[in-house]
């Protein structure tokens, strides 16, 4: 198979990489580097079976690929609301190129959708079935909006032209490689905590976020992708905590001692999340192996390095 990876340099476009090319796949791997890392993607470089390439995927691009997995776009708050407009053409725009793209070439087309579809959710947990509660006017609109125009765009590509299509409503995803500087909660918390410093609770940290490792996401991402099932299909971890029992977490494995702090709750903010993982388990198979206590352990070996790095630099 040759597969086309879009965001491939970046947190989880890098791992599924990894998987792709330890099962023998050929890989071509598009980012603009935004929030990627070339380094994340360096040990193929050379590769015969893998190409990087430096593109924007809201310019079309023609390249021939049996299968699309559509990653790019920035998932952080931080990131997504640094330019809120580019944000939203990377969603409608690149998602449009590349179903463009697919359909020119005949390849099936994997979206990496989100949990944020549900906006802040008045159904607890959440299923397929719910349609959401997003703000459209808000500051995470251009994300979430963004998304849902994406998954859209999917469904009307495959009623128009019978695209092969493949969507997954990804929840809150952690592991190594995120960046230090990424502003999600779980690295927030373990590099303030390797620094000593006080750990940031937005708000009271009474709200919710369900946390799913890396790894167990990419098999999900997968299996979804050659399967039969088009979805949209929620892959999370469902085992439920507050951002406060996170902050406890992290503390107690690096620095007991360690203050939390409060700083003021970002405008909507989701209040709870919690995948449903019904269809996921009766679908694909699949359901998350790595519970939050032993996902946070490698997570927080490697921001150990990386500022151990930073710190030898
Ligand atoms: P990330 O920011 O680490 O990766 C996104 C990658 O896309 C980066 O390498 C970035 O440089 C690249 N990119 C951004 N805009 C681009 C553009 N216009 N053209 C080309 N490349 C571009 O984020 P991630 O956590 O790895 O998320 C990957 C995908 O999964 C995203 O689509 C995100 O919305 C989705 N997702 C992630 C999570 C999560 O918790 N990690 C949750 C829900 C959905
Ligand atoms: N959060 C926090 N402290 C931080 C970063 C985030 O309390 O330093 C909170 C944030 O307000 C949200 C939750 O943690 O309620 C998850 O935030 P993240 O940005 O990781 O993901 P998302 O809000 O997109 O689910």
């Amino acid at each position: 198979m040759r597969n086309l990876v879009t965001g491939g340099a970046g947190f989880v476009g890098s791992h599924l990489v990894d998987r792709l090319m330890q099962a023998g796949e050929e890989v071509i791997c598009l980012d603009n580097y935004f929030t990627g890392r070339k380094a994340n993607v360096s040990q193929w470089l050379g590769h015969p079976r893998f190409e990087l390439i430096r593109h924007d995927v809201t310019d079309p691009i023609r390249l021939e690929v049996d299968r699309i997995w559509h990653l790019a776009c920035p998932a952080s708050p931080v990131h997504y609301q640094h330019n809120p407009i580019k944000t939203a053409k990377t969603s409608f725009l690149g998602t449009l190129n590349m179903l463009g793209l697919s359909r020119r070439v005949g390849a099936r087309l994997l979206l990496a959708s989100t949990s944020e579809v549900y906006g802040d959710p008045e159904v607890h947990p959440q299923p397929e079935s719910y349609r959401g509660c997003v703000n459209t006017i808000g500051i995470r609109s251009c994300y979430d909006e963004g998304k849902r125009i994406a998954e859209t765009l999917c469904f009307d590509y495959r009623r128009m032209h019978g695209l092969e299509i493949r969507v997954a409503r990804i929840f809150n995803t952690y592991g190594p490689r995120m960046l230090p500087n990424d502003g999600r909660v779980v690295s927030n918390f373990i590099v303030q905590a390797l620094r000593g410093e006080p750990l940031t609770l937005y708000g009271d940290g009474s709200q919710t976020r369900s946390f799913c490792y890396v790894d167990d996401l990419v098999e999900g991402l997968i299996r979804l992708m050659n399967g039969s099932h088009t979805g949209p299909i929620n892959l999370g971890n469902p085992g439920e905590f507050t951002i406060r029992q996170l902050a406890e977490l992290v503390k107690g494995r690096i620095n007991p001692a360690l203050e939390l702090i409060e700083k003021p709750l970002p405008q909507d903010d989701p209040l709870q999340r919690q995948p449903v993982i019904e269809l996921a388990k009766s679908e694909l198979g699949w359901q998350p192996t790595v519970p939050l206590q032993q996902g946070l352990d490698p997570t927080i070996a490697h921001f150990r390095e990386l500022l151990a790095q930073e710190a030898s630099a």
